[in-house]
């Protein structure tokens, strides 16, 4: 008899969840002004709001702690971080930043400008709003096929080279670099081909310009890549990665994603002049150079993390608990963003919801009831993620409304899982019967997903 497939671990470690009453949860949404960011996590019994800064570290990380060297200058935690990223990458210049959008705010504040376009596949809701309060443009390029979450196709992440060519042929002038986001988060945790990388870098250096990746999930798009695409099924993660970054100039990076650490981020580069560029803002924002925003301990728990995190067996745990959870929801019919994604599940509010108008936030609606009915917290990824249009101030209902499951690295059962899906099936079965939505009572200017307040309808 074949062998079961099993987690590449074991745990050594566990912290107790607590489950809730229907009557409680009642309460507390309404406290919480039906924005599930605004529930205490005590309130949730399964958190599947985020992937980020969420994940279970190692015995080793946690012994790395300890041997953090937390020198204000020339850490040697810092030069361990750099060697690993350089292993991984090829660049050879790193400023460590406190999360993601720290390392956006850095590097960004050196080379955007105000009417400046930056092309990318899908830009992730800070990278746009980092773009767009300084007065330039996020100009999505994503491949069409991403829009139809029925549709099953292997790279659905990737950035469509004719809108590309098009974007660098009319604003060639005002294009500081392209961006490109491995994996494709807002498109469902879609990956990235390197083929399609070595077509943005054909593009690219068509017209001269530079290439950032937003990393966030390298290492899950290396695995794709491994998995589905043609050539790499013997290459190591590493191997790939190091492909995958050979055709980049820089990146950003929330090592809160696949450095499987809490808190954490950088940019890396192969360019002193971005580098020197970067420097200038790192020092105010962050923090001096080798440390940035970042304790040494935290900078010597994640130089393990992406080492550990780019082993074949650690993501194939992961990819496959998150196929697994795809493959309950197949059996229900319930419609997510196929195929499933790297960091999870994007449940189709728009077809699960029909009778809930757009302006009344199906997805928002769904992830609502999906919390009433068990304590399961996910989140919008849709028209109220999407903000309001910068100059028209209108609604964007031009894109997918949709609810995510996201699933932290290394903490849930495939037992959770289950129960993650059999609660969004109760939900499934009733769905005819959800005819209202919420209306927005409260709004911040920008970004208002994490503090927006809501009203049930009906
Ligand atoms: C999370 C994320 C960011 C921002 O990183 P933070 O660490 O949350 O600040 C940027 N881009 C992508 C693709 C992300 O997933």
């Amino acid at each position: 008899m074949e062998l079961p497939f099993a987690e590449s671990w074991k745990i050594k470690m566990v912290e107790p969840i607590r489950k809730s009453t229907r009557e409680e949860r009642e309460q507390w949404l309404k406290e919480a002004n039906y924005n599930v960011f605004q529930l205490a996590a005590d309130q949730v019994y399964i958190d599947c709001l985020t992937d980020s800064g969420t994940g279970a570290m190692s015995d080793r990380q946690w012994a790395a702690l300890m041997m953090g060297d937390e020198s204000y200058a020339g850490s040697r935690s810092f030069f361990e971080l750099r060697d690993v990223i350089t292993r991984l990458t090829g660049f050879e210049y790193v400023i460590p930043t406190h999360q993601g959008r720290a390392a956006e705010n850095v590097l960004f504040s050196a080379l955007v400008k105000a009417a400046d376009v930056c092309p990318g596949n899908s830009h992730f809701d800070t990278t746009k709003g980092h773009i767009e309060s300084r007065k330039a443009v996020a100009l999505d390029c994503t491949v069409d096929e991403a829009k139809d979450t029925q549709l099953e196709v292997p790279f659905k992440g990737n950035v469509d080279i004719n809108k590309l060519e098009k974007a660098l042929e009319e604003n060639a002038d005002k294009v500081p670099f392209i961006i490109v986001t491995i994996t494709n988060n807002t498109a469902g945790g879609q990956p990235v081909s390197m083929q399609n990388l070595r077509d943005v870098r054909r593009v690219a250096d068509k017209y001269g310009k530079r290439v950032i990746f937003d990393s966030a999930r390298f290492a899950e798009n290396a695995y794709f890549i491994k998995t589905r695409e043609e050539g790499y099924a013997d290459k190591s993660i590493k191997e790939i990665t190091r492909e995958m970054f050979a055709l980049a100039d820089g990146m950003t990076m929330s090592a809160k994603k696949d450095g499987i650490v809490n808190m954490g981020g950088f940019i890396a580069t192969r360019h002193q002049d971005w580098y020197e560029a970067a420097k200038n803002f790192c020092i105010p924002f962050e923090g001096y150079l080798t440390y940035g925003g970042m304790n040494g301990r935290d900078m010597a728990a994640l130089a393990i993390g992406l080492d550990e995190n780019t082993e074949f067996d650690n993501l194939d745990t992961r990819i496959k608990q998150v196929q697994y959870l795809a493959s309950l929801l197949d059996e229900y019919g319930i419609p997510y963003q196929r195929p499933a994604g790297g960091h999870a599940i994007f449940v189709d509010a728009s077809k699960i919801l029909t009778n809930v108008p757009k302006e009344e936030f199906p997805a928002q609606t769904l992830t609502i009831e999906l919390y009433r009915e068990a304590g399961v917290r996910g989140c919008e990824i849709g028209y109220i993620l999407a903000d309001r249009d910068p100059v028209t101030r209108q609604n964007r209902f031009g894109g997918l409304d949709l609810l995510r499951l996201a699933i932290a690295r290394r903490v849930y059962t495939d037992n959770h899982m289950k129960v993650i899906a059999a609660a969004l099936k109760n939900v499934f079965d009733r769905r005819h019967e959800i005819t209202r939505g919420v209306e927005i009572v409260w709004e911040a200017p920008l970004m208002r997903h994490f503090t927006v307040k809501l009203r049930p309808l009906g």
